[in-house]
């Protein structure tokens, strides 16, 4: 069996654990596990390629140009996670990409950086998508593939610039929670507009809020407000939340 059709079952299979962890359960650990089997598998195994994020170009250029034949099981790459999106929100990147779950893995210590320039810094990945896009479609290459920071890492070597960015993104991470996600990252920003109209959505607790404000101070992505509303479109699904929330941890 080509190793791409395992690709897909595992992706599928993750994703869905994922999904019944976060909606049904409200509990983080799976998204930790399948973190761990998704750096594993598709980050050190099979080194990180093909992978949905990859996957636009392939897909804007099959788009543009009637003659390029996009494989079957690419497509299904590019628009799986869209269809979970579209149902549970972020799944793909709450464990399931090898990226974010490298970045999750790693991430420890919570700070933040000024509101401003966080939000400054998250318009680089709608520049990054458009231009990636336009890129591929016009046939002059895949630059996502191209400057992608975390291959080298995976592969255990590669070109020494890319090599130190990826390993500075990481370090980032320990201490600020998804920078490539948050500010690189062109497929996050297609995931994110679908989970604004997601089937189901993340809540951080079924019982009644008490307005303490922990869940807003544990997410590492700041996508809970101070009147702890999840907004679908930042929300990686990480799962902090559940954890922070003192009404999960009481039996009323
Ligand atoms: S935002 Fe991008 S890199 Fe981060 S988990 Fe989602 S798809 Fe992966
Ligand atoms: S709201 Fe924040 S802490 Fe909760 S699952 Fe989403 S990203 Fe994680």
């Amino acid at each position: 069996m080509k190793w791409i059709y395992f690709d897909l079952i595992m992706l599928a299979l993750l994703m869905s654990l994922v999904a019944w962890a976060l909606i049904k359960k409200q509990v983080r650990w799976p998204v930790l596990f399948t973190s761990v089997i998704s750096v594993a598998y598709f980050g050190f195994f099979r080194q990180g390629c093909v992978c949905s994020i990859g996957a636009i170009q392939n897909v804007s250029l099959w788009v543009a140009s009637p003659t390029y034949h996009i494989p079957f099981n690419i497509l299904l790459l590019f628009l799986l996670p869209i269809v979970f999106a579209l149902l549970f929100g972020r799944v793909f990147c709450a464990g399931v990409c090898p990226f974010g779950a490298l970045q999750e893995l790693l991430h420890f210590k919570n700070y933040k950086i000024p509101k401003v320039a966080a939000r400054v810094l998250s318009f680089f990945p709608w520049f990054y998508l458009v231009f990636s896009v336009l890129h591929a479609a016009t046939n002059n290459g895949f630059i996502i593939c191209h400057y992608d920071p975390f291959i080298g890492i995976f592969r255990l070597g590669g070109k020494l610039p890319l090599l130190i960015f990826g390993i500075l993104l990481l370090v980032i991470s320990i201490f600020y929670g998804r920078p490539y996600c948050r500010f690189i990252c062109p497929y996050g920003v297609i995931l994110g507009l679908v989970s604004r109209v997601s089937f189901w959505k993340i809540k951080v607790t079924n019982k009644e809020c008490i307005k303490c404000k922990l869940c807003h101070k544990a997410c590492s992505v700041d996508a809970i407000s101070l009147s702890s509303k999840i907004k679908g479109a930042d929300c990686v699904g990480c799962g902090r939340c559940f954890n922070s929330c003192p009404r999960n941890n009481t039996s009323q």
